[in-house]
C-alpha cells in the first residue's frame, strides 16, 4: 500500500485568503476563478520532493462555497482543472485524486444545505481517498493551514505528529517546510530498517535570543547542511528549536559531534563579526 500525503488546498497550496474578495455570497477565501490560481511559495518545490519520495499527493478540500451559492460545482472543477495543470507545469507531478465537499449546514442551496461526513474537521474524503487508491493511513501524512485540517486527519486515525499545520504559528511555515519533516522521517526508517545509525544531536545557543534573529537562523541552518554535504555526513533534518539548533543525521555521534563542531567553529567566527560575541554553548546527543 502507498503512503500518501492529503493536502488541503486553499491557503495551503494556493493562495486564497490574500487575493481580492469574490462577489458574494462567496466569502473572502472562497476561490471560484481559474484564473487566480497561484501555487504559493515552496509548494512546486515540495511537491515534487514528495512525489519523487514515493507519496501519493491527495488533495482534500471543503468547498462549502458551492453550498452558499458563491459558486457552482462547474467552478470548483474549472479551479481543480487549473490546480493540476499549474502543478504538472511548476512541479512536474500530477495528484492522484482531488476530493471536495461542497456541503455547508448553514448554506442557500437547499440540495448541499447539510453537514456532511466528507466535510473537515470530519475524516469522509480522507477515508475515501484511503479506500479509492490503496493508501496506507498509518505511514500518510496531513497538511493543511486551519485547525480543522489537522482534526480530519486525526479523526482519519493520523497521528498527531504526522498532521502538520503549515503557516504563521504553524507546525512549518510552508510545504517545502512539511516536506523536509515528511522526507527526513521518511530517510530516517529507511536509514535504520537498513541496520544504519541515525542521531538526532542538539547545540544550545549562549543567549536564547540570538536564534530569533532570521538572518542568523539561515545562516546556521544553511551552514550545518553545508558541513554535512562537505564531510559526507547525510544531515537528514536541521532546524531551531528554541534556543538549540537541532541536527538529525544518517551517522553516529562522533560524526555528530564533528558536525556540530565544524558548524560552532564557523558560525561563532561569523557571529563574533557581526555581534562582537560566540554564539554557542555546548553539543549534546539529543534524547
Ligand atoms: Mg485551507
Amino acid at each position: 500500500m502507498t503512503p500518501a500525503v492529503f493536502l488541503d488546498r486553499d491557503d495551503t497550496l494556493i493562495e486564497c485568503t490574500g487575493l481580492p474578495a469574490p462577489k458574494p455570497p462567496a466569502n473572502p477565501g472562497d476561490l471560484v476563478d481559474p484564473r487566480l490560481v497561484r501555487l504559493l511559495p515552496g509548494v512546486a518545490e515540495g511537491l515534487s520532493r514528495l512525489a519523487a519520495g514515493g507519496y501519493a499527493l491527495v488533495v482534500v478540500s471543503n468547498q462549502g462555497v458551492v453550498a452558499r451559492g458563491g459558486g457552482t460545482i462547474a467552478d470548483v472543477e474549472a479551479v481543480n482543472a487549473r490546480l493540476r495543470e499549474v502543478v504538472r507545469a511548476e512541479a512536474g507531478v500530477e495528484f492522484a485524486g482531488i476530493y471536495f465537499c461542497l456541503y455547508h449546514p448553514k448554506g442557500a442551496v437547499p440540495e448541499f444545505t447539510r453537514e456532511h461526513p466528507w466535510r473537515k474537521p470530519a475524516p469522509g474524503m480522507i477515508l475515501a481517498a484511503a479506500a479509492d487508491l490503496g493508501l496506507d493511513l498509518a505511514s500518510s501524512w496531513l497538511v493543511g493551514d486551519a485547525p480543522r485540517d489537522v482534526e480530519a486527519g486525526l479523526a482519519a486515525g493520523i497521528a498527531r505528529e504526522r498532521c502538520l499545520r503549515v503557516g504563521a504559528g504553524g507546525d512549518v511555515p510552508d510545504v517545502s517546510a512539511a516536506a523536509d519533516v515528511i522526507l527526513a522521517v521518511h530517510d530516517v526508517r529507511a536509514i535504520v530498517e537498513a541496520g544504519g545509525e541515525v542521531t538526532t544531536m542538539l547545540m544550545h545557543a549562549r543567549d536564547a535570543g540570538a536564534l530569533r534573529d532570521e538572518r542568523t537562523r539561515g545562516t546556521v541552518l544553511a551552514t550545518a547542511r553545508a558541513v554535512g554535504e562537505r564531510v559526507g555526513v547525510r544531515v537528514l533534518h536541521a532546524d531551531i528549536e528554541g534556543d538549540a539548533l537541532v541536527v538529525t543525521l544518517g551517522a553516529g555521534k562522533l560524526a555528530g559531534l564533528g558536525l556540530l563542531a565544524e558548524v560552532r567553529r564557523i558560525t561563532d567566527a561569523w557571529h563574533a563579526k557581526r555581534r562582537g560575541v560566540a554564539l554557542w554553548r555546548g553539543a549534546d546527543a539529543a534524547e
